[in-house]
């Protein structure tokens, strides 16, 4: 492909320098120019539009039909008359056209080589890094071959008064991307944290590093992690004194070494004996994200502060990032109104129940309610007030049923309700207990007390004979029966039973 355009290059600026040389013919006689100035006006745009462009042999070949095309104009100009013309200024001309591409010659292959110098650059570069990587095992525990890229490249250990001429800023930020990439690739707060904890401690070649959140309603900082799986670090940073409290205040990066950079410090640090290596702010803008929290660090490294600098920057927009999608994530999965699981999210989780239940035989029990005249109750109230009792009757439903079922908003004033491991008796007493619960539970609404019933429709869930949806048919059947019935009561069935419905 390459040679195919070269020799369209090349046959295209043959082409123009031996049109352009009777062009230059006709334009000398007609100006009554002296000899070679016509073919150095014509012929200099595309000697250097040749040389700049194409291949080393296809445009010297053009400066040469470009230099011929000079001396061709002597033969073929019919207005010198003179026995013996003087060339004098076609070889100037041919010398000038040589000339320039020569300069050109020159300089674009000094350009060339300064090109692939830099690309054999940074090829190596890529190549230790790829290496790097390639130790690297899938999981986050094992960042050992980063860190001894880190540990090599930033801080030589051979080197015992280390420089900041010492450090591989290319290959510093490509660890840095590289870490970028992971903590952009976690979602979830709890794969989140072990990454951010781990490349901190390769990248920084740290001993100890722990991460908490902070949580800026109460004002309290929270480690993430289960105990077991924290470092074990005898520090606990107080977000109301200490140094912890500094950096809160401060947005400010603490090293333990800064007490005799500044005296404010100083009596902080005082204060706070058993103070880490390095205490860190994670923020976004001008949001506390949480604390980085560095311990048994080289803090006599030149480099060591802008680092954490850098690394802070990047986990705090990742966790924010993590902290966000889990937000979009719930704010998608759930109603507005009530904070139950909504129709779809309940659809979703109910599949996958009657699967586990299929494959493990194990039973299922749903619960379906609808508000008894809520149309009417609207009408008289108005829809504030049927607002908040949909969410009351929301919280009742989380209050009496078990801990592991699934309960959500079903459609209006619809709610559903899966019970794990129970059985249709069982799934009946909740039901009733429900019932009861709503039909005595005094709603308190802008100083009015408000009530209201609702019927109950109760099913097992039989496998592996039926499917989600008979499942959930069938209860929508016998609330329907519960209303026909008079309302204000729960009406089911026992699974593969004969019998009347049970009420
Ligand atoms: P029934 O006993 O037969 O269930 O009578 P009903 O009036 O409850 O039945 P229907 O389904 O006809 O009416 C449901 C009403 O629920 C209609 C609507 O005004 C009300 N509703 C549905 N969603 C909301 C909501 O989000 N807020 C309020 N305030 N009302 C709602
Ligand atoms: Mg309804
Ligand atoms: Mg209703």
């Amino acid at each position: 492909m390459r040679n195919y355009y070269a020799a369209i290059q090349f046959w295209s600026y043959a082409l123009l320098v031996v049109c352009l040389c009777p062009l230059a013919v006709l334009l000398g006689t007609y100006m009554d120019w002296p000899l070679g100035a016509a073919p150095l006006l014509l012929l200099t745009l595309p000697t250097i539009l040749a040389a700049v462009s194409s291949p080393r042999i296809c445009y010297w070949t053009i400066t040469v039909l470009s230099v011929c095309a000079c001396f061709a104009e002597v033969l073929f100009r019919t207005d010198i008359s003179e026995v013996n013309p003087t060339y004098v200024l076609s070889i100037l001309s041919a010398a000038v056209l040589i000339g320039m591409t020569l300069l050109i010659d020159l300089y674009v292959g000094k350009l060339q080589k300064t090109i692939s110098q830099f690309d054999a650059q940074n090829d190596e570069l890529v190549r230790r890094l790829y290496e790097s990587q390639k130790e690297i095992t899938p999981g986050f525990d094992n960042t050992n071959s980063l860190a001894e890229t880190a540990d090599t490249e930033l801080d030589d250990p051979s080197d015992t008064s280390p420089t900041e001429k010492d450090v591989n800023y290319p290959l510093l930020l490509l660890t840095l991307q590289d870490i970028g990439r992971r903590i952009s690739t976690n979602q979830s707060n709890e794969s989140l944290i072990p990454t951010v904890i781990s490349t901190a401690k390769a990248s920084l070649q740290c001993e100890h590093c722990q991460v908490y959140l902070w949580d800026s309603k109460s004002r309290a900082l929270k480690n993430p992690l289960p105990v077991r799986s924290r470092d074990k670090l005898d520090y606990r940073p107080d977000p109301n004194q200490g140094v912890a409290a500094w950096v809160i205040e401060n947005r400010q990066i603490v090293m333990r070494n800064d007490a005799d950079q500044d005296y404010r410090l100083k009596r902080i640090l005082e204060e706070d004996p058993h103070m880490p290596d390095a205490i860190a702010p994670l923020t976004v803008g001008s949001e506390l994200i949480g604390l980085l929290i560095i311990d048994k660090v080289d803090l006599d490294s030149p480099t060591i502060g802008r680092l954490i600098y850098i690394l802070s920057n990047i986990y705090a927009l990742g966790i924010k990032n993590s902290q966000l999608f889990k937000r979009i994530e719930e704010m998608a999965s759930r109603d507005g109104l009530t904070g139950l699981l909504n129709h779809a999210t309940f659809q979703e989780k109910l599949q996958k129940l009657t699967k586990t239940a299929d494959a493990q035989s194990t039973t299922l029990s749903i619960i379906m309610s609808d508000i008894d005249h809520f149309k009417t109750f609207n009408d008289s109230f108005g829809h504030q007030a049927g607002d908040f009792v949909l969410k009351e009757v929301a919280r009742i439903w989380k209050t009496v049923m078990p801990e592991n079922a699934i309960v959500a908003r079903y459609g209006g004033e619809e709610f559903i309700g899966v019970l794990l491991d129970h059985e249709y008796s069982q799934a009946m007493q909740i039901a009733e207990d429900l019932r009861e619960t709503l039909e005595n539970f005094p709603i308190l609404f802008e100083g009015q007390q408000l009530q209201v019933t609702a019927s109950f429709g109760v099913t097992e869930y039989r496998h592996p004979a039926s499917t989600t949806n008979e499942f959930v048919r069938i209860a929508d059947e016998y609330l329907y029966k519960a209303k026909e019935s008079g309302r204000n009561q729960v009406v089911g069935m026992a699974p593969n039973s004969t019998r009347k419905p049970s009420t």
